[in-house]
């Protein structure tokens, strides 16, 4: 996949930037409590399904996330949350996240 794919929309990618070690960071508002780039998905049922921007090229590349799994960024320069480029995402456990989220805390 490419900065600017044509699957998603301008807009989209007009709240994006090419970021050093290749991460397309978020440049929008929409930022949650723990630092993630929020986009609008889809409506489903009439209502608006809020998801984060990694979910949306993550699903192009990986698929949907598997029951059980968590979508991880792992980033060259260390995880940045704001990052959209599917092949910084990885597709994990819970035990396995938490895990490196632990080694990389120790690291530092
Ligand atoms: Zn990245």
């Amino acid at each position: 996949m490419q900065f600017g794919d044509s699957r998603l929309s301008k807009s989209f990618w007009s709240k994006h930037k090419l970021d050093a070690n290749d991460c397309w960071s978020y440049i929008g508002t929409k930022i949650d409590w723990d630092g993630r780039a929020v986009v609008y998905l889809e409506k489903r049922n009439g209502n608006k399904m809020v998801g984060y921007n990694y979910r949306k090229t993550s699903d192009l590349i990986h698929g949907p996330l598997p029951k059980g799994m968590t979508r991880s960024h792992v980033c060259p320069g260390g995880a940045n949350k704001l990052c959209c480029n599917p092949s910084h995402i990885i597709y994990e456990d819970t035990h396995a996240n938490t895990a490196r989220y632990w080694e990389t805390k120790r690291g530092k």
